[in-house]
């Protein structure tokens, strides 16, 4: 069966469980979560996040915490090459998240390479790399998936090659996360998907790609925007995503939709079960 899961929210009292049990009503079979505000470093400890009941549910169900995804909260921005603070705060919020991660019991961890801001793309790289090299020496047992990006600013990754170029020069493994909306607003024409992935696998390995975020496209083409639509709703459409999702390359990669909510409704029971009856 295809892992197909969404974004979930992680929050008080009951955290990591009110996350699977929010998934499990989607009848979802992977799941992602931002360990606490996506655009703040505020933290519940460990010890709240109800990890021991989430894993034995999520377990009983038949499913695998190696399909609990994470994904590190935007404000790291480990590319950013004038301002220290920002430099060395990113480095610890991510060492953070590895840490929770950790305590999860998550493989994967999804990063945005970051901005270069007013800088050039090759001294983000350096940064990003420099900030990699340093966190990862510790050891967490956790794989960071860099994301692809659509390069909206001077966003990184939206190219294969940054990913690449990264990934050689860091010491320790790294992962790709491909973000369908992203790779499309950054260019990659996913009509052509077997095209698209072949690139992927020459430029990156298609032995990296852990995580695939499905999402819909508010943009044409290359827009460079980074705007999400629900399933079908966008210019990507749903045959080309019902193509990703079901691709016998990407059989053991873990899915994850972050599309829109509807009217203040989550949509992601009725895209999972719409994606996964798709199979052509
Ligand atoms: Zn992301």
């Amino acid at each position: 069966m295809i892992k197909l899961g969404s974004h979930v929210s992680m929050a008080k009292p009951d955290y990591l469980l009110g996350s699977v049990k929010e998934a499990l009503s989607y009848n979802a079979n992977a799941l992602m979560v931002y360990t606490g505000a996506p655009q703040n470093s505020f933290r519940a400890p460990v010890e709240e996040l109800k990890i021991a009941e989430a894993t034995s549910l999520w377990r009983e169900n038949g499913y695998r915490m190696d399909d609990v995804i994470i994904h590190a909260p935007y404000i790291i921005n480990i590319a950013n090459t004038v301002n220290p603070d920002t430099f060395s705060m990113g480095k610890e919020v991510l060492r953070n998240e590895l840490i929770r991660s950790r305590a999860i019991g998550a493989k994967y961890l999804v990063l945005h390479p970051g901005s270069s801001l007013k800088d050039t793309l090759e001294n983000g790289i350096n940064k990003v790399v420099e900030a990699l090299n340093e966190v990862l020496e510790e050891g967490f047992n956790v794989t960071v998936c860099l994301e692809t990006m659509a390069g909206k600013g001077s966003e990184i990754g939206y190219r294969f090659e940054h990913l690449a170029e990264i990934i050689r020069r860091v010491n320790y493994p790294l992962g790709v996360c491909f973000d369908t909306c992203h790779t499309w607003d950054s260019g990659y024409d996913l009509n052509d998907f077997d095209k698209v992935l072949k690139e992927f696998d020459e430029v990156i390995g298609l032995e990296k790609l852990h995580v695939l975020h499905i999402n819909d496209s508010k943009n044409e083409l290359g827009a460079r925007k980074d705007r999400h639509a629900n399933i079908g709703e966008g210019y990507i459409g749903f045959e080309t995503l019902s193509k990703v999702v079901h691709h016998p390359l990407l059989k053991s990669k873990t899915k994850i939709l972050e599309t829109p909510y509807i009217d203040g409704l989550p949509p992601y029971k009725d895209e999972i079960e719409r994606l996964r009856n798709s199979s052509i």
